[in-house]
């Protein structure tokens, strides 16, 4: 094997646990190539885990964050594209799982904009989506639940108020979050705290005041 492609693969191998036929698949080199660098490297085989015994390190390890709190799997995906933690569990279904400890009642869907988010607070079950649904433009005051028709009101409460570091919100949490920010902050604090631009609070800030 030229040490161009040992590099590629064991550069692969080292991101995260990957399985020898994904990264064959992902990097277009022989599966037996894969296991030899493995070999080399010292790294344990890969074992696609059953559902049950996913640990949130395990997921978190598997998955990367994106901006906006989204998160996108790094594992295996079906022939059809679709995230998955096991021969027939989903990513989907797993996060879920980990997220609000309980197994999810029937599908799982997405509750933001990025097509395969595996972000546990980004996704609904049936028993979610059934839930009554609050109207958030009537709340005066921030709710004191962890998550309201998945916006994390945990990370908004952080961000509105705590210390550095805060998370990153998603669009519709930092528009969310725009409504109870302090009035005495700068828009340039409120800006960084938000992840938002400082113009988009100055222009939030005249809407309302000029609203009756
Ligand atoms: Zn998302």
């Amino acid at each position: 094997m030229n040490p161009e492609k040992w590099e590629r693969i064991a550069r692969l191998l080292k991101e995260g646990p990957i399985s020898n036929g994904e990264a064959s698949r992902q990097l277009g080199v022989r599966k037996r190539a894969v296991a030899e660098v493995r070999a080399d490297l010292g790294i344990p085989p890969y074992f696609v885990r059953r559902g049950a015994q996913w640990t949130r390190d395990d997921f978190e390890e598997m998955s990367v964050e994106l901006r906006g709190g989204h998160r996108r799997w790094r594992g295996r995906h079906s022939t059809q594209g679709v995230p998955m933690a096991g021969k027939d569990v989903t990513a989907y279904r797993l996060s879920f799982r980990l997220h609000h400890g309980r197994e999810p009642v029937g599908k799982v869907t997405g509750t933001c904009r990025l097509n395969r988010c595996v972000a546990g607070g980004h996704l609904a079950d049936a028993v979610l989506r059934a839930a009554p649904t609050v109207d958030l433009a009537a709340l005066t005051e921030l709710p004191a639940e962890a998550t309201v028709q998945g916006l994390d009101m945990v990370a908004i409460r952080r961000c509105l108020r705590g210390p550095q570091p805060w998370p990153a919100l998603s669009r519709d949490e930092a528009r969310f979050a725009l409504r109870f920010t302090d009035p005495d902050m700068t828009a340039v604090e409120v800006a960084s705290r938000l992840g938002v631009s400082a113009r988009t609070v100055e222009r939030y800030r005249k809407k309302t005041a000029e609203a009756p």
